[in-house]
């Protein structure tokens, strides 16, 4: 299916934000040279002429699946590569999971005349397998880059396995939990991102995802022990990576504890 020794290649969202396929723009002069070494055939968001029935090579997938549509663009190709939180762990999108329906629609929908028919949010990783992962709200610009180098050369891209905490503490950063009692998701989080937020003062809100075997144990004890209530613990554990860490078991802790 090479194109003039060319892979195909489609960059899709699904139902999300978008900020991933921005996050590639924003590869500005890297994004040039990349398009000699693989042809775009199909990314809505920046072409008009797009092949939305050829097979791909390749195709980058974010957001989550919502609705059926959604479901269709997994059938384009086998070699599928999820970019972002949401494609794959759920993120932000399955939040609404646990809501009401009723109360959704009422929320959201009051202004609009068509409501969507969707289905439960989740990632795509979920209906079908994946090739490669790329976590992150949204990825990080080098990372995509390096995996793309990496799938041309034939080689297994590789993603840093440490949590932030571990690039935190690269950065002689003040430990947001021990000096400021603030509750920091580094050490269940995956990092690759060079501990951004806590480098600039705000606590890790655990947007990458978690690390292999987090021990949220430890980590609601060490918060507790510093007198943040539990009410704050499960509000703050809420965000970006809560649908997985529920579904790991961080609910059940955090149930017990309280
Ligand atoms: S501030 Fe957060 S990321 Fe940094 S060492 Fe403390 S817990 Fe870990
Ligand atoms: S520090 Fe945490 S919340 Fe901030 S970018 Fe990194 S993983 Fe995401």
């Amino acid at each position: 299916m090479l194109d003039n020794g060319k892979p195909r290649v489609g960059i899709f969202g699904l139902t999300g934000c978008a900020g991933d396929q921005l996050q590639i723009l924003n590869c500005e002069d890297e994004l040039l040279r990349l398009a000699e070494s693989i042809n775009i055939v199909d990314w809505v968001m920046v072409k008009s002429d797009n092949d939305g029935n050829c097979r791909l090579d390749i195709a980058f997938v974010e957001g989550v699946v919502a609705t059926e549509l959604d479901l269709e663009i997994l059938k384009r190709t086998k070699f599928l590569v999820a970019m972002g939180t949401c494609a794959v762990w759920g993120g932000l999108p399955a939040m609404r999971n646990d809501l009401c329906r009723e109360v959704l629609e009422r929320e959201t929908c009051e202004s609009v005349s068509t409501v969507v028919d969707t289905i439960e949010a989740l990632p795509p990783t979920h209906f079908v397998p994946f090739e490669f992962l790329l976590p992150g709200c949204p990825i990080e610009r080098q990372e995509f880059l390096a995996t793309v180098n990496s799938l041309l050369f034939g080689t297994v891209p590789e993603l840093p396995a440490i949590p932030v905490c571990w690039e935190c503490k690269a950065q002689e950063n003040t430990c947001r939990v021990i000096s400021h009692r603030e509750v920091c998701c580094g050490a269940m989080t995956r990092g690759g991102c060079g501990a951004r937020c806590p480098s600039h003062g705000v606590a890790c809100a655990g947007c990458r995802g978690p690390v292999e075997e987090p021990n949220y144990d430890a980590n609601i004890t060490m918060f507790a022990d510093r007198g943040i209530s539990w009410m704050e613990i499960s509000e703050r554990m809420r965000d970006f990576s809560a649908p997985v860490w529920m579904r790991m078991g961080l609910e059940e802790v955090i149930d017990d504890e309280r």
